[in-house]
């Protein structure tokens, strides 16, 4: 039997067991090991070049065309155009902003933002349940559930409710971030806390699925990471169709660092880049797992012979510890990161390096994008923040052209910008100031 232009495929090498996309599968149904969407390359019509996708902006009035997924629909085409669910996702920029490059010593002209938290849920997750979603529908799906630290519960439930699927959500109790909880009430989500970590969700949310069929919309989906490789097209979009030579992103799942991986690898094989970025990929270092394995303990993709061992010493020593992750990027408290083994692909691929760095450096740098770019939620400040470390040690220099993924909105977490400014915790904290009714004093406060 002919397959399909577009299939499953296990990332174990050893396996390589393919399956259809018509089927719903969490893992390799062979050895357990993750699943990516491939494409058959030969028998799919892939402009010649990137700046192809360009005439898209003159059909705009065009539901697929006015995506920042769709639009790039060639390179993610795993199902019928009328399946393709849109809301609008995508919509993002890529700002040069000076002043933070001049703030952190870099060279004008070197440091971008990519801010996704314009997305119709306010974070890039918008990218992956416009792919998801769609792979949902195609399948039939009635029911999806996700596990979360805000933003993919948030997502979820704005897309099941525009595609008329039900939904349920898990997240651990105090530990999401009141923005995120709020829309997943407001958008119409069963919304379930349960007494844990988002590690636990993700460890729950798996049982559900197996037990009750359900569809499951976390980051394992690989049709999800299919839809978050379009944030590195609309990068080089908005460097007039070049690559840069750095992408940071915060890592929490890894779904996002194993899309960016993939999107280079595939844009690489297909011939329309002709260098590949480098990517840092940086935690917080109170979930600092990635860090951990690969900086200390030597874990690499090493061709897809993943020293297992080495993981399993690592999670059995948190275990017995009872560790639970603890940082104010919410979005990123996680230490059993489901993507980890794609994650490990995507370093090898573009020469990746991992980073930790702590809460204050995170609210320092989310209180500098706020003062001089658009703002975004903590998470999201740990690439500034990694930014830092990196141009400190040399790693990155100055004059290098480095595009952070700023992956969600200022105000998902209202709480630790208040609390930073209000309780003066940082360099660029700036309270209210409080004064007497009168007109006096308060002329008096401003001509200060
Ligand atoms: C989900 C999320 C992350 C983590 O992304 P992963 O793909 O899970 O590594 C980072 N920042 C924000 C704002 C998020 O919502
Ligand atoms: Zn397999």
């Amino acid at each position: 039997m002919k397959k399909d232009v577009a299939y499953q495929k296990c990332i174990n090498p050893q396996c390589g067991a393919e399956y259809d996309c018509a089927q719903t599968l969490v893992t390799c149904s062979a050895c357990g090991e993750l699943l990516d969407a491939q494409y058959d390359w030969d028998r799919v019509s892939v402009p010649d070049s990137m700046e192809a996708f360009a005439k898209r902006w003159t059909t705009r009035s065009r539901r697929l065309d006015f995506s920042g997924v769709w639009r790039f629909r060639d390179l993610l085409d795993f199902c019928p155009d009328d399946q393709k669910v849109s809301i609008g996702e995508g919509q993002t920029i890529l700002e040069k902003n000076d002043r933070v490059a001049q703030h952190l010593g870099m060279d004008p002209g070197s440091v971008y933002l990519q801010y996704e938290g314009l997305n119709p849920s306010g974070s890039f997750k918008d990218n992956g349940m416009a792919a998801a979603f769609s792979h949902a529908k195609m399948v039939e799906a009635t029911s999806c559930v996700c596990a979360s630290t805000g933003n993919t519960s948030a997502s979820v439930a704005l897309y099941a409710h525009s595609c008329g699927l039900k939904c349920t959500v898990l997240i651990g109790t105090g530990r999401i971030a009141f923005g995120k909880l709020s829309q997943a009430m407001d958008y119409g989500a069963q919304t379930i806390q349960i007494n844990g970590d988002f590690d636990d969700c993700m460890h729950q949310v798996q049982a559900v699925c197996q037990r009750l069929g359900l569809y499951l919309m976390n980051s394992l989906n690989p049709f999800r990471l299919e839809g978050q490789k379009t944030i590195m097209y609309r990068i080089i979009e908005g460097l007039g169709w070049e690559v840069p030579d750095w992408i940071i992103v915060p890592g929490g799942n890894l779904g996002n660092s194993s899309a960016f991986g993939k999107a280079f690898m595939e844009l690489k094989q297909l011939g329309l880049i002709n260098k590949v970025p480098r990517l840092a990929i940086v935690n917080a270092t109170g979930a600092d797992t990635l860090t951990e394995l690969v900086n200390n303990r030597g874990l690499s993709w090493n061709d897809g012979r993943v020293d297992q061992g080495i993981i399993d010493d690592y999670y059995a020593d948190l275990t017995a510890r009872e560790f639970s992750p603890r940082t104010c990027a919410s979005a990123i408290e996680i230490s059993r990161p489901v993507n980890l083994k794609k994650c490990l692909r995507a370093l090898e691929v573009c020469q990746g390096v991992v980073l930790a760095v702590t809460d204050p450096e995170i609210c320092d740098a989310r209180a500098l994008i706020g003062r001089y770019g658009l703002g975004c939620e903590p998470a999201s400040a740990a690439t500034i923040a990694g930014l830092k470390h990196l141009l400190d040690e040399g790693v990155i220099n100055p004059g290098e052209r480095v595009a952070c993924v700023l992956t969600g909105h200022v105000l998902k977490d209202p709480d630790v910008t208040v609390n930073y400014h209000k309780q003066k915790q940082g360099v660029f904290s700036n309270a209210p100031v409080e004064v007497e009714n009168d007109l006096e004093a308060i002329i008096r406060l401003i001509q200060r």
